[in-house]
């Protein structure tokens, strides 16, 4: 059988590891798909630079829109990233009856829903393993392998940028800005990080994943997001010393009020698996009613993993190409008529429990104050101890751990401690992640 025939946009990271891939290893591959892929057509922006790294063998333009509507195209593997000209590409080539594969979960999760309306109308699939976790097979895990199950939870490091800094703050003791350096200088942070740090980034991988586990819209708006930036070297020693690690956490949760889906630093017990994920590496937890609690774990991004993702999604489509589309699995997991309306919760509304640090004078009677406002407002203390302030005289850090609280009375609970004279400082809060 002829081999099927792909268009290529971007030569990037992804693009070249998914060119060296498929040329590497394209007799397993021919023999697991049924067919040979042949990458027939690569587009870029710099033609001479990608002819450097392709030689004559495949025709390179930077003309995208020829790719995408080129006849003997017949599948579209989009690796240029970003929103734009990347959505209107992919709905081009969608329109010619190309099916698409795409690592980008910047476009997905803005604008994932209004692409698969499109490929359902134009019956091609757009397959997109490789936008959450690298290397890591997720989606089809979460979709395929964990069907049967009602999934409860899902809670990730599904950025690995963040994950190295938050590694390196702990292992040198680093500051944030220290630590960020570091990882531009290794090549794990792009000379622009914002999206990484600030947790876009995986929260636009989460709110992929929570669409396929609830089997609902994708809702990139709905995610509250806090990055790393903020967090204090100290705190992440406090944690250790108490048992726990400091990771950047995208968490989506179905409760009877609704579905959370939140990205934020958070304490990981360090008996917990995620919570020894280090470095760049992702990993994701999901919880489902018949299985109970699954890991998959692995490279989270980088050229030739990633490209293990695009090139599985490449051998799906070309095996079920020739398929009814109806027999195809469908994009977001649930039939696209099958998908549901569901209130997503406001963070004030999530329960979960917390770590504060709290900079206080050192006078009798503090500790009083504040453990009296914490009741008032139904916040339990776990744990507490108390450490003198290195750069203060006369001060003291007093570090808390509490039982599971509404985020609301928490906010109104440290509302009412800042405004304490002896409380010296906006009070640090963390939310706390038990994963049981
Ligand atoms: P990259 O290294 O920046 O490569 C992007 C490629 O797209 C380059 O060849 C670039 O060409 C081309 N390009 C950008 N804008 C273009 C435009 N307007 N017209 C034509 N070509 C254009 O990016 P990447 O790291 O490979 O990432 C590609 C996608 O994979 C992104 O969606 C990313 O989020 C996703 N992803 C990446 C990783 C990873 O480890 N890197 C992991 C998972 C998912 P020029 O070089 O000429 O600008």
């Amino acid at each position: 059988m002829n081999p099927i025939r792909v268009g290529l946009l971007g030569l990037g990271t992804v693009g070249r590891g998914t060119f060296e891939v498929l040329r590497r290893n394209q007799d397993v591959i021919r023999r697991r798909a049924g067919r040979g892929i042949e990458i027939a057509m690569i587009g870029v922006r710099d033609v001479a630079r990608a002819r450097a790294q392709v030689g004559t063998a495949v025709p390179v333009t930077d003309r995208l829109q020829d790719v995408v509507r080129h006849p003997d195209i017949d599948i579209v593997v989009e690796l240029i990233g970003g929103h734009e000209p990347a959505r209107a590409l992919v709905l081009d080539a969608i329109e010619h009856d190309k099916h698409v594969v795409t690592a980008n979960k910047a476009l997905l999760a803005v604008h994932g829903n209004e692409i698969f309306d499109a490929a359902r109308r134009m019956g091609v699939m757009v397959a997109f393993e490789a936008a959450v976790g690298g290397g890591i097979p997720i989606i089809k895990a979460l979709r395929e392998g964990l069907t049967g199950n009602r999934i409860e939870w899902i809670a990730g490091i599904i950025n690995g940028t963040s994950n190295f800094i938050l590694s390196r703050m702990r292992d040198t003791g680093d500051s944030f800005a220290a630590a960020l350096r570091q990882a531009q200088e290794l090549g794990y942070a792009e000379a622009d990080p914002r999206f990484d740090i600030d947790g876009t980034d995986a929260a636009h991988k989460l709110s992929i994943l929570a669409a396929i586990a609830f089997g609902v819209p994708i809702r990139f708006d709905a995610a509250h997001v806090e990055g790393i930036a903020a967090l204090a070297a100290e705190d992440i020693r406090y944690a250790e010393q108490m048992g726990y690690r400091i990771k950047l956490l995208g968490i989506t949760r179905l409760t009877p009020a609704g579905i959370e889906l939140r990205v934020h630093p958070a304490l990981v017990p360090m008996q917990r698996l995620l919570a020894n994920v280090e470095g760049a590496m992702n990993a994701v937890v999901v919880k489902g009613d018949a299985v109970g609690t699954t890991l998959y774990y692995g490279p989270g991004a980088g050229s030739e993993p990633t490209a293990s993702a695009v090139i599985a999604d490449l051998v799906d489509v070309t095996r079920m190409h020739t398929a009814d589309p109806d027999d195809r699995v469908p994009h977001l997991a649930f039939q696209a008529d099958a998908l549901v309306q569901l209130p997503w919760l406001a963070i004030d509304r999530t329960v979960t429990s917390y770590y504060f640090r709290m900079r206080v004078a050192d006078r009798t009677g503090v500790l009083a104050d504040i453990a009296r406002i914490l009741a008032d407002c139904r916040i339990s203390i776990d744990a507490m101890f108390q450490r003198e302030a290195a750069d203060g005289q006369d001060q003291a850090d007093v570090i808390m751990l509490t039982h599971d609280a509404l985020e609301h009375d928490v906010d109104t609970a440290l509302g009412r401690i800042e405004r304490l004279d002896t409380v010296l400082a906006p009070v640090i809060r963390l939310r706390q992640e038990s994963l049981a």
